[in-house]
């Protein structure tokens, strides 16, 4: 049983995702981490964010791991490094070149193959499982969803403003929303769910209701 999610930042995939599949006794997938760990190994390597031959060698060696909480990337736990503004800056980035995404299509069906899971991301019910038997777009407005994101980043003490963080997240929307390549966008048989004034719990309950009845 696959149930996908699929939504911009901020609009509270990862939270009810994770409630979710904890609920249901799901395997949890959160795939933004993978393209997240891609682009740290790239910034690493000091590589240009394009489909080069040095970025394909890379995408071919590249080991990630995520075990639901923990992602590893060849052998190391990058789950705190992968999650910088910096670096949801270079995920989008990286995640628009068809090459990265296509290399990590199997990675994710296989996942789904094996288990049953609630898989988030951006192209969930689109391309990666678009036989999913439930699908969901949770949607926020954007102030909104920048107030939850600055109430998160602001637990980790940084000096981001609120207004740059307003402006990353349409810069990353618009990015995500307009490639070629799996744009952000919702499928035609997903449940769409504009969260804003709806609890986590409340959001959980509808959804895990459904998968079971
Ligand atoms: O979900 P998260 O914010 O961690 O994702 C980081 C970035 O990875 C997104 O902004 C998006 O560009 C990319 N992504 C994607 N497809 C997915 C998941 C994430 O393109 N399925």
């Amino acid at each position: 049983m696959i149930v996908a999610m699929d939504g911009p930042a901020g609009a509270g995939k990862s939270t009810v995702a994770r409630r979710v599949a904890s609920q249901l006794g799901y395997s949890y997938l959160d795939t933004g981490a993978l393209y997240r760990a891609a682009a740290l190994q790239a910034r690493r390597r000091g590589l240009a964010f394009e489909d080069t031959p040095e970025m394909r060698r890379m995408m071919a060696e590249i080991r990630i791991a995520f075990d639901g909480v923990r992602v590893i990337l060849d052998g190391e736990d990058v789950s705190e490094a992968i999650r910088s503004p910096e670096i949801s800056h270079y995920a989008s980035v990286i995640s628009a070149i068809p090459v990265v995404r296509q290399m990590l299509l199997p990675l994710q069906r296989r996942v789904g193959e094996a288990q049953d899971v609630v898989a988030e991301g951006r192209d969930m019910g689109t391309v990666v499982f678009p036989d999913a038997e439930f699908k969901y777009f949770l949607d926020a407005t954007a102030e909104e969803r920048a107030r939850r994101r600055f109430l998160e980043l602001h637990q980790k003490e940084t000096n981001t403003t609120m207004e740059q963080v307003l402006e990353e997240m349409r810069m990353r929307d618009e990015r995500d929303s307009s490639r070629v390549a799996a744009p952000l966008r919702k499928a035609a048989d997903a449940v769409y769910i504009l969260t804003d004034g709806m609890s986590v719990d409340e959001i959980v309950e509808s959804i895990v209701e459904r998968v079971t009845t």
